[in-house]
């Protein structure tokens, strides 16, 4: 498998800020119970949107609660590595448009 890039934290595409991001999704895989909590992996995804337009996914690497657990970094629904914390945009577009 060929490296991924970090996540972005601007548009790829045109280098500007991110302005809004859609609603967030998961997928739905099995995860693992490991000493009575859960360690889910199912992959947190939002679309990014810059002011001109450009959608980008963006996914959150999941951390355990009560341990030091930490989902895997990769995964082959989104271009790029999960972040460690979305990108500070507060404005969500309420729609799913990626
Ligand atoms: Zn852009
Ligand atoms: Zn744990
Ligand atoms: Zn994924």
């Amino acid at each position: 498998m060929e490296a991924r890039k970090p996540s972005p934290t601007f548009c790829p595409k045109c280098g500007g800020s991110f302005v809004a991001f859609d609603r967030e999704r998961m997928t739905l895989v099995g995860y693992g119970v490991v000493r009575g909590h859960v360690h889910d992996d199912n992959c947190l995804l939002r679309g990014y949107m810059c002011a001109v337009g450009h959608m980008t996914a963006i996914s959150r690497r999941r951390r355990a609660r009560c341990c030091d657990w930490r989902g895997k970094e990769d995964c082959e629904c989104h271009p790029y590595k999960k972040c460690e914390e979305w990108p500070d945009v507060v404005v969500v577009t309420g729609k799913t448009v990626l």
